[in-house]
């Protein structure tokens, strides 16, 4: 369906200044903007994918990456064709390159009706940028969020104050996906945008103007995104514009798309990040895509003691009490939910008194057979990849 945009002002000669992204397009009459979604026609915007979903898939939340936030939640992930960034790593690029407007007619109550029939507890916007297509995603997020479900983007974060404007109608949640350290000859060569400043506005406008949770990743890419000064100064401009407890997690490249010639991140580069993100103040600081990793667990900050432990995306511990509490030391962690029923208590013993406890089977074992189940595809489409790899998505 095709429905005209709310985000975006008439020119002169009729031409329209797109809103939704901090490219703003301005954009002739009967041409598309960069993320060919987005259309000029007779000299009003209009949105080529209200209703066209290209892809759906069922996942933990932690795959997002989201940690502290309802942790174990099931969460319907869904996409549009299309995307404002041009990433020569990206995972997705079926999705977010393509440039023919393709999908499933999905209108937002059958999106919702979707989740909640699988038992999901939220809605994603994912595997392209979210914004791109906002009004749709709000449409959707209301009706998800009357259906009593939580929404969250996957983001690249370049936005604008009036895509910002439109979240607390609906959003709950945000990963803020920042690349190669946020440097800005990387972002201007591999994702073709001329610095990162807009993503720091959003930052600051989504702190100041919503309630809406953030969580930031950083994906490392070996010798040409990986200098530990630029993850210096990302993870200062971090704790001195948010403070120690929003969580980041570096996350490791694996050859893709454009950039099939580079390696995957060494493990020591991403620790080394993790460790100047804590001499920089950072409380939880994560690493991700290296299943076992024991910098996949959230720590209590007071006696650092494992407070949630994780396999990849799997929550295999929880030594946190009711209130979130550390059961360890009583240090008040900032979790916002408790651990899903999505996850089996049967397979999950809750634990009060930090003793690990096993199932019939290891906890390790149990829950990544439960995952398997969790991580399926059942919207997939003629052309698309499956985005189920296990690897973390790009927006
Ligand atoms: S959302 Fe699309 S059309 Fe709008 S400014 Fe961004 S790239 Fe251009």
């Amino acid at each position: 369906m095709i429905k005209e945009a709310q985000l975006y002002q008439p020119l002169a000669d009729g031409r329209v200044r797109c809103t939704a992204c901090a490219r703003y397009c301005n954009i002739p009459e009967g041409k598309v903007g960069l993320c060919g979604v987005r259309q000029n026609i007779g000299g009003k915007l209009h949105l080529l994918v209200y209703g066209k979903v290209i892809t759906g898939h069922i996942d933990p939340i932690e795959k997002k990456p989201v940690t502290h936030y309802m942790p174990g939640s099931k969460i319907f992930s869904i996409a549009t064709t299309g995307c404002n960034w041009l990433c020569s790593y990206c995972q997705n690029f079926d999705i977010s390159q393509r440039r023919k407007v393709e999908g499933t007619d999905m209108m937002p109550p059958e999106v919702a009706n979707l989740a909640v029939s699988h038992g999901c507890q939220g809605l994603a916007y994912t595997y392209n940028q979210p914004t791109i297509f906002m009004e749709f995603a709000h449409d959707v997020g209301v009706e998800a969020r009357r259906n009593g479900l939580i929404n969250i983007f996957v983001s690249n974060g370049y936005d604008t104050p009036d895509t910002v404007g439109m979240m607390d109608d609906f959003l709950d949640c945000i990963t803020i996906d920042f690349k190669g350290n946020a440097e800005t000859n990387f972002v201007r060569k591999y994702i073709g945008i001329a610095n990162a400043e807009p993503i720091f506005q959003t930052i600051l406008e989504i702190r100041d103007k919503t309630k809406v949770h953030m969580e930031f990743t950083d994906l490392v890419i070996p010798e040409v995104g990986d200098k530990l000064e630029d993850a210096r100064k990302l993870s200062r401009w971090l704790y001195d514009n948010l403070g120690p407890d929003y969580p980041i997690h570096f996350l490791r490249f694996h050859p893709d798309y454009k950039m099939m010639n580079l390696p995957h991140t060494p493990v020591k580069t991403l620790e080394e990040h993790c460790k100047v993100a804590r001499e920089e103040g950072l409380r939880f600081v994560y690493i991700g895509n290296v299943p076992g990793h024991p910098w996949e667990h959230t720590y209590c900050p007071e006696c650092n003691s494992i407070a949630i432990k994780r396999y990849g995306f799997d929550i295999t511990g929880w030594n946190l009490d009711e209130q979130n509490r550390c059961a360890s030391c009583g240090y008040q962690l900032p979790i916002i939910g408790g651990l899903s029923s999505a996850v089996s208590e049967e397979r999950f013993p809750l634990n009060t008194d930090s003793q690990y406890r096993l199932a019939k089977h290891s906890v390790e074992e149990a829950s990544r057979e439960q995952n398997s189940v969790l991580r399926r595809t059942f919207l997939y489409f003629p052309g698309s990849r499956q985005h189920t790899s296990g690897h973390w998505l790009a927006s």
